[in-house]
């Protein structure tokens, strides 16, 4: 699975990095980023729930 962030949704409102932190991460610009594209297995399932909890649809999976 892969995982990133559409920047121009964005809001940082930090949720992704707080359920998935293996997979997310706030930068220096305010706005979570995918700490890799590959999402690492035993992470998934957190990254699934960031992706349904995102409350502009910003994060993507592939
Ligand atoms: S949950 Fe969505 S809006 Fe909030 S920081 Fe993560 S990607 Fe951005």
């Amino acid at each position: 699975m892969t995982a990133s962030v559409d920047g121009s949704l964005c809001t940082g409102c930090t949720l992704c990095a707080d359920i998935a932190p293996d997979v997310f991460e706030m930068g220096d610009d305010g706005l979570a980023h995918a700490k890799a594209e590959e999402v690492p297995a035993a992470a998934e399932a957190s990254a699934k729930e960031a992706a349904d909890s995102c409350p502009v649809s910003a994060i993507k999976l592939g």
